[in-house]
């Protein structure tokens, strides 16, 4: 696509649909077009949803970001309709829909592409939209794989799967990653999807055909890196901290505040296991029990559609909530997490150690309970707890991927109230690390800092494959 080299680039950006992917791409966006770029996100109606007020704020403010929205095809693949998003799923055996749905939508992307003015540059999308390949090719446009995930989950994978650190050992035995500075143990069973025996089929079979599609994009693999980021925003109003991520479901944050406002500094503990937040009623109970049981005030969130009439029958007959009024609050729709993260009155953080939440902890100085599920967090859990040493392992042993939380280990009230008072005892020294952690990620973003830096070379290139043909 000629680009006259004095012309604004024009970037398409295709998020995959669920929040922790969808947010970070979010934020992308308005980082690029605070740098000038005229950024057009293609997404569904169910996920423009989820951010349109703060795109609003964006374009208000004066930057070139425009959303175009196409039709998810559910109907087609089986699923109920207005079923958009990965964590709406009713269950997990229909995620081979989901990924067949995606596959629909490359024609009429295409056909969003062929009249999007200016003509696009370049494409940043998620992995999970393999077509993109085609795509890019057929417009003769650099595509640009985005991820979310760290360099310490991506050299962890790389050095597992180049050594075949695991093959000699039971899915219970541990072994070092090789090549890496720390000694760093899993075992098998705690491995991401496509390294874990056991992933779903669908998911197997997923993870293989994003990792061949990766292979030729002009980020990561072919011939450059951007890092790009910190992408969390501590730094905005509590309107935009409160509106990061699911905003259609977002629970009033007023009574958030109002009872953070209640409690001294560093005393209140935040729970919430992520926007896929699966856990069992039997799990939920033993977790209910050791927060009643610390008798620190908390604030938990236990959204989610999974086993939701179970749970509540739980909660309402136990009288759980009753018990708690005053000193626990539970949050049933979506919670502004940086929102409360960032209030003085959070001491503790129990996550289950998504990249997105691992962040944000770190930005507020709140040291974390760590508490991975699946994917890569188990790999991030071992970042925080042993080597930037600011969270406290649980001590899960085992992944337990989506659609087989009933197969999972339960953690029991007593492990999670050692836990609960370890962090909260002991949580100084944490939060001075952390401190300086954020320090360092907030100048990555600042004019000269590594992020900064990073934006304006990824244009410059992305401006010199329009201008010499790419
Ligand atoms: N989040 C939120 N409110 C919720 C649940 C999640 O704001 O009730 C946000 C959270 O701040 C983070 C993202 O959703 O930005 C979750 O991403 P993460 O990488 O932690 O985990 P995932 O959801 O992908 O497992």
């Amino acid at each position: 696509m000629a680009l006259n080299s004095s012309a604004q680039p024009h970037f398409v950006l295709i998020p995959f649909m669920c929040q922790g992917h969808l947010i970070p791409m979010i934020d992308k966006a308005w980082l690029l077009a605070d740098r000038g770029v005229i950024v057009t996100i293609i997404t569904t109606p169910k996920n423009v949803a989820c951010f349109s007020s703060s795109i609003n704020g964006a374009v208000e403010s004066g930057l070139a970001i425009r959303v175009e929205q196409l039709r998810f095809p559910a109907a087609e693949v089986g699923l109920p309709e207005g079923c958009e998003t990965l964590d709406n799923l009713p269950s997990m055996e229909l995620m081979s829909s989901f990924f067949a749905a995606l596959r629909l939508m490359q024609r009429p992307v295409e056909k969003m592409f062929e009249e999007l003015k200016p003509r696009p540059n370049c494409i940043i999308y998620d992995r999970h939209f393999t077509w993109i390949v085609e795509t890019a090719s057929k417009y003769r446009i650099p595509r640009i794989w985005f991820d979310g995930k760290n360099y310490f989950y991506q050299l962890c994978c790389h050095n597992v799967i180049k050594f075949k650190a695991q093959e000699c050992f039971s899915r219970g035995e541990t072994f070092t990653v090789p090549g890496l500075s720390d000694r760093i143990e899993f075992t098998a069973a705690q491995l991401p999807g496509n390294l874990n025996s056991g992933s779903s089929s669908a998911m197997k079979e997923q993870m293989e055909k994003t990792m061949e599609a990766e292979g030729g994009a002009d980020g990561a693999k072919k011939q450059n890196v951007w890092c790009i980021g910190l992408v969390s925003p501590c730094d905005r109003n509590n309107f935009y901290k409160a509106r990061r991520g699911n905003e259609a479901l977002l629970t009033d944050e007023n009574q958030c505040l109002k009872l953070l406002e209640s409690w001294p500094p560093s005393s209140v503990i935040y729970v919430c296991f992520g926007s896929l937040n699966r856990l069992t009623p039997t799990q939920l109970m033993e977790l209910d029990l050791a927060l009643e049981a610390s008798k620190r005030p908390f604030i938990w969130v236990i959204r989610g559609g999974y086993k939701k009439e179970e749970m509540e029958k739980w909660l309402k007959e136990d009288g759980f909530e009753e018990r708690i009024r005053g000193r626990g609050l539970l949050i049933r729709g979506w919670a502004p997490q940086v929102l409360i993260l960032s209030h003085p009155s959070i001491g503790g953080f129990l996550t289950q150690c998504g990249w997105n939440s691992a962040l944000e902890g770190i930005c507020a100085c709140v040291p974390m309970i760590t508490w991975p599920l699946f994917s890569e967090q188990f790999m991030n859990e071992k970042l925080l707890v042993q080597i930037l040493q600011v969270g406290v392992g649980v001590g899960v042993e085992v992944a337990v991927p989506m659609g087989e939380e009933e197969f999972g280990a339960t953690v029991k009230k007593e492990e999670i109230m050692k836990v609960v008072e370890c962090l909260m005892e002991e949580g100084e020294d944490r939060r001075k690390r952390e401190n300086k952690l954020a320090e360092m990620a907030s100048r990555t973003v600042e004019a000269g800092g590594s992020s900064y830096i990073n934006i304006t070379v990824l244009i410059e290139y992305v401006i010199r494959q329009a201008t010499d043909g790419y």
